[in-house]
């Protein structure tokens, strides 16, 4: 089966809670810097968080990604 991954260049985010609110167990606000950490992702380049998902998960970070207003949140599916 295919891989689906969330992408998050977090560099830009601006600490909205929109991800949050989309999928809980997937997006936290970090409350150092305000910035959405994506739980339990690796960082693969500087400022670039990559986490596998499941498929039962897509549809609630379909609507993170939809709604983030920087557009840093990309679904590969
Ligand atoms: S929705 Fe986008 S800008 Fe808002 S907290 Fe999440 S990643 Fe950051």
């Amino acid at each position: 089966m295919t891989k689906i991954t969330l992408v998050h260049h977090r560099d830009k985010c601006i600490g909205c809670n929109v991800c949050f609110e989309a999928s809980p167990s997937n997006w936290k606000i970090n409350e150092e810097d305000g910035k959405a950490d994506l739980i339990e992702s690796k960082e693969t380049k500087e400022g670039i968080f990559v986490k596998e998902i499941s498929h039962l998960e897509v549809e609630e970070n379909k609507i993170a990604e939809d709604n983030c207003p920087m557009g840093i949140i990309k679904l590969n599916k």
